[in-house]
């Protein structure tokens, strides 16, 4: 009989744990699937968060980032554009955003008379796709979009990878006019004099450089070498996640460009946006 227990509870240690696997894998398995023809209704959205030009006092341009309001709940960002990279579903995913991006900061910048640039994060999965630039040309033609008011966002690694169809892609979409950034930089190879080979136009620092800033005197040291290592290849500089008012004193001190974060805004849903820039605009500085 104890023997029997035991294989009992063993078989059944065995059935919850692969249970839990099983439910684990059929619940990404799901969102896969969800996400595959998910762009329009399905819960998915774009969110705009306000980025702040340190010479001027003004707002620069808007990142869209997507958000997945799932019926279960939200599900982050990171949780389901890896998902969506890895079954090929971010390739429509993100043409979606760009093609709404695109449409919306055009509508903005008529409503309000202004030149407010767009950001869109670029996965490598779209960027290696043959027609990619063909379908930035064909969205900013069918948004009256200018290609300078709109900057793709991807990773050092993304602009790592597959060096000369990448350099190829990035020289095509700078003829559009359209801007590169390197996002999180800092957190990968950091390797300036190739950003620069490869058409990128800004380095946008990543938020764990800028946490701890005024006070960490090896952040500041890191931000200050970019800052000037930036400043003499000409590559423009944003600083995300700045969340207090001393970091943007220190990065504003330093020469930094641009600043993004919680501090001048939160990523906000399309009408909060707007009426943000309404809010702005009624400011003086605004
Ligand atoms: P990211 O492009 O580096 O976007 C910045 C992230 O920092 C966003 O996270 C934003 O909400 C967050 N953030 C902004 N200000 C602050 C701050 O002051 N403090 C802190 N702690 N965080 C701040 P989010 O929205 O969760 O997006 C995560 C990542 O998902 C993005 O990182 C980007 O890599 C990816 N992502 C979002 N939308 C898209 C998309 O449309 N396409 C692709 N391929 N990736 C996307
Ligand atoms: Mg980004
Ligand atoms: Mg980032
Ligand atoms: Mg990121």
């Amino acid at each position: 009989l104890a023997m029997y227990r035991a294989k009992e509870k063993g078989r059944d240690a065995y059935h919850v744990f692969s249970e839990a696997l099983d439910a684990f894998d059929f619940e990404d398995h799901r969102m896969k699937q969800e996400l595959k023809g998910a762009q329009h209704g399905s819960g998915l959205e774009l969110y705009y968060q306000p980025q702040l030009d340190l010479r001027t006092g003004r707002v620069a341009g808007f990142e869209a980032l997507l958000r997945w309001n799932r019926g279960s709940g939200p599900i982050r960002p990171e949780k389901f554009i890896t998902l969506a990279e890895q079954n090929g579903a971010i390739v429509g995913l993100g043409e979606w955003a760009m093609r709404e991006a695109c449409r919306q900061i055009r509508a903005w910048n008529e409503k309000y008379g202004e030149k407010l640039r767009v950001s869109v994060n670029v996965s490598f999965e779209q960027l290696r796709k043959n027609d990619f630039v063909d379908k930035v040309r064909t969205i900013l033609i069918e948004s009256g979009l200018e290609g300078k008011q709109l900057e793709l966002e991807m990773t050092e690694s993304a602009a790592m990878r597959d060096e000369e169809r990448t350099r190829k892609q990035l020289g095509e979409l700078r003829r559009l006019g359209v801007r590169i950034g390197i996002d999180d930089f800092g957190t990968g190879y950091s390797a300036f004099a190739y950003m620069k080979r490869m058409s990128v136009d800004r380095l946008k620092i990543d938020k764990s450089f800028v946490e701890g800033l005024p006070h960490s005197a090896e952040d500041q040291a890191i931000v200050k070498a970019m800052l000037s290592m930036a400043r003499e290849l000409r590559l423009r500089t944003t600083a995300e996640g700045v969340e207090r008012a001393d970091q943007l004193r220190f990065l504003a001190s330093i020469g930094c460009e641009e600043i993004q974060g919680y501090y001048y805004s939160e990523p906000l849903r399309r009408e909060a946006a707007e009426q943000w820039l309404d809010r702005i605009r009624s400011e003086p500085n605004g």
